[in-house]
């Protein structure tokens, strides 16, 4: 029996840990019991075979197969190949390994088995190993059956046989962990995300490329520095401590921090720590991964401040107002102080913004919000709605005097004069005020609400606040019911004109008459002007109504003309909205008079007063074009006003009608009967007539014609009547 030399051993696995094969345990023991020596000899004989192979792995004596099958019994496989691979020889091992039976293993070349990829290195390692008396070994992968397996394989020359021994060993599960391990060092090296990792007194021990493009650090100047090299002052030691007290708890935390770049520079990264235990359960090493977010939280930033904040003044926009609202009202719930809810909107500023320009526009809205958050607490809000309407939510008010401070102060803050471009501008706001929850409990009622009391504070002639009140708010319910039945009025033939007498004082004869409006509201019965011409103005229907009362008194007068008096003369009230689009009805009017074979002068308009003042475009416009066809124009209700003898000459008025608080009031040697006459000779010098309003009595009536005025209107001679009353009263008086 012939042993290795002790150099061919690979002692790299220590004897003691190998055992015996199951098959020759019971051998042994059979062999005790049967206390035959030869037997025992025979069996250590083949244990100390047994032992070589399993030191060697490599190199067997073929002599040793004729006196022990050890090497069939043996856990490893063992293969001898010829030179053209062909296998002479496989143990139970090999069989059990490769799947194959050893009846079909010994039939076939072992490069057959060998996959593609791993060819040329097999047969390269089989040449050398025939050619070289020294053990070499290489890897190899096999195909078997459609299977992939890894093997590693130690051989040594027989060169007498011209074969080779072989020990085969499976490394697929090796070989499979160090692809794996490959990968892995592969993607810590490519990977975006910036790697660290830190032993278990948290020093640095390794860091991947991507780690170094983030801090700016290389691997060599960080590995062994502390792992807070990077921490800045953004965050206070609280900060660092919940990280500290979630890594002990669960070993893991991941969250927004900002750190420090070698360069200085701060930046925010998305960190993500993880920790690895030992069995024990100590730290061995944690692993932060992060990802530098600085550029997306900023174009986050960015994106949520134009999605809340107003571009040009900075203000919260109506989005964020809506927020804010919430928040207040919340808070004002719990701690049980009310809140108050501001709408201001610039009074005259489309006017401003069309004449400066929309440049000096934005700066003046710029200048609005500045002194606008100036009169409030910081703890308060002021948005900017839209064009020129503010909004501004003051928390926490125990009291209305507050509230009317606050009010008061950004009146008078916007009243000072601004200066833009050199060019001084005076600006003036109306606020109004709602109250949370004592009038209303959800947002979209307070500001309904506030709307409400702003436009009660622009009615109230600008510059003012008003708070909401309900009476409003019920008389702007009834407002918008009467608008929208005023639409049908229109359609479904409501409305009618009533038509009060004028009479000329010398002859006492009627050849004149005003046209004054009234509704045959379905519900509410007859309505008064009154009632309804200011809604009308309002919703622009006032616009349809004159036409419908010019066309309808155009009827009127033609009959009259043709069965009372060949003068006749019918005046409508022109309201302020008509005179503004008085152009496109001139020529309309003008037309409808032409076709209807009536002279212009069968027609006049009255016009308020007020109006004559007002020096806008429009308006000169519309009395010009009116007086350019040839159409009456009187004054109503002169003498309440401050008209100028100028404008009254300017626009060639016709008939100036006194208004009725004078005559109510004349009596002899009264300061207006003084006034009456005064405005009677001013108006006959100008060529314009006179009629006075609101004749009552018979005294009234000597009184006027005494001092020569032309006309006289009032319940003395009648109320205003139906057409058909008025002709009946004609009809007597003739
Ligand atoms: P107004 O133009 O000053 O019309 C005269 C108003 O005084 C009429 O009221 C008339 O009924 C009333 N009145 C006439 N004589 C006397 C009198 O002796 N004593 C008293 N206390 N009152 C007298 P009414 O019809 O209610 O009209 C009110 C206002 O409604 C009118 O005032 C006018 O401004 C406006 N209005 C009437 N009809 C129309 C219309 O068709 N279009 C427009 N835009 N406004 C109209
Ligand atoms: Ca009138
Ligand atoms: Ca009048």
């Amino acid at each position: 029996m012939k042993k290795m030399t002790h150099s061919a051993i690979d002692d790299s696995h220590p004897h003691k840990q190998l055992e015996l094969p199951l098959s020759i345990k019971p051998a042994l023991a059979a062999s005790k019991a049967a206390g035959s020596n030869k037997l025992v000899r025979q069996l250590q004989a083949r244990r100390e075979v047994f032992d070589d192979l399993r030191f060697t792995h490599k190199v067997v004596d073929p002599s040793l197969e004729h006196h022990t099958n050890s090497y069939d019994f043996a856990p490893v496989a063992y293969l001898t190949l010829a030179a053209d691979s062909s296998i002479v020889d496989a143990n139970q091992f090999a069989e059990c390994l490769l799947g194959i039976p050893r009846s079909s293993l010994c039939r076939q070349r072992f490069a057959k088995l060998v996959s593609e990829e791993s060819q040329s290195i097999f047969n390269a390692f089989l040449n050398k190993t025939l050619a070289i008396r020294h053990h070499q070994s290489c890897k190899v992968a096999l195909q078997i059956a459609g299977r992939l397996m890894w093997i590693e394989i130690k051989a040594i020359a027989d060169p007498m046989l011209q074969t080779c021994r072989a020990a085969v060993s499976d490394i697929t599960e090796h070989k499979r962990t160090e692809r794996q391990l490959e990968l892995a060092t592969l993607a810590y090296q490519a990977i975006d995300e910036a790697i660290m990792i830190t032993d278990a007194d948290n020093s640095i021990v390794a860091v991947n490329p991507a780690f170094t493009t983030l801090t700016g650090y290389t691997e060599e100047e960080v590995l062994g520095q502390c792992a807070n090299l990077f921490k800045t002052d953004c965050h206070d030691s609280r900060f660092y401590l919940s990280i500290w007290k979630a890594l002990r708890k669960t070993g893991h935390w991941q969250g927004e921090i900002w750190n420090r770049r070698k360069n200085g520079e701060i930046y925010l990264e998305w960190l993500s720590i993880n920790t690895n235990y030992d069995s024990n359960g100590n730290v061995l090493q944690r692993v932060a991964i992060s990802t530098d977010i600085t550029d997306r939280k900023r174009a986050e930033e960015t994106m949520w401040k134009r999605a809340n904040f107003d571009q040009l003044t900075c203000l919260p926009n109506r989005y964020l107002f809506y927020d804010r609202m919430q928040l207040a009202i919340k808070q004002a719930c719990r701690e049980g102080l009310p809140m108050a809810l501001m709408l201001l909107d610039l009074d005259r500023f489309k006017e401003i913004n069309d004449t400066l320009g929309h440049d000096m526009g934005d700066s003046l809205l710029l200048e609005i919000a500045r002194r606008l958050n100036h009169c409030v607490r910081e703890t308060d809000t002021v948005a900017r709605l839209g064009g020129d309407e503010f909004a501004i939510i003051l928390n926490e008010k125990e009291d209305c005097v507050g509230i009317e401070r606050i009010a008061q102060s950004i009146l008078q803050q916007l009243a000072e004069p601004l200066l833009l471009n050199g060019q001084k501008v005076n600006i003036s706001a109306s606020i109004g005020i709602t109250f949370y929850p004592e009038d209303a409990s959800e947002i979209e009622e307070l500001m309904k609400n506030a709307d409400q009391a702003m436009y009660d504070a622009k009615e109230a002639g600008r510059n003012h606040f008003s708070y909401f009140t309900r009476a409003v708010q019920n008389a702007s319910q009834r407002q918008s019911s009467l608008a929208n039945d005023l639409r049908e009025a229109l359609i479904n033939n409501q409305l009618q004109l009533y038509y009060q007498p004028i009479m000329e004082l010398a002859s006492g004869v009627i050849y004149k008459a005003e046209a004054l409006i009234r509704w045959r509201h379905p519900q509410h019965g007859w309505l008064c002007p009154t009632d309804f011409i200011a809604i009308a103005e309002k919703t622009g229907l006032i616009v349809e109504m004159s036409d419908w009362v010019f066309k309808e008194a155009a009827r009127q007068v033609w009959l009259w003309r043709r069965y009372f008096d060949r003068r006749f003369q019918i005046s409508i009230n022109g309201s302020p909205m008509l005179i503004h689009c008085a152009s496109d009805h001139k020529n309309s009017w003008f037309e409808h008079l032409q076709q209807n074979g009536l002279t212009v002068d069968s027609i006049g308009v009255e016009i308020d007063e007020g109006l004559l003042m007002d020096t806008s475009h429009d308006v000169s416009n519309m009395l010009f074009s009116f007086c350019d066809i040839g159409m009456p124009i009187s004054i109503d209700d002169f003498g309440t006003g401050c008209s100028s003898l100028y404008l009254l000459q300017k626009f060639h008025i016709d008939y100036l009608k006194i208004d009725p608080s004078f005559v109510g009031k004349l009596v002899d040697q009264s300061n207006e009967l003084m006034l009456c006459e005064a405005m009677i000779a001013m108006a006959h010098k100008l060529k314009i007539k006179v009629i006075a309003e609101g004749v009552e009595t018979h005294h009234q009536c000597e009184l006027l014609k005494k001092m020569g005025c032309d006309f006289a209107q009032g319940y003395l001679f009648s109320k205003p009547l139906s057409a058909g009353a008025f002709e009946a009263l004609l009809a007597k008086r003739e």
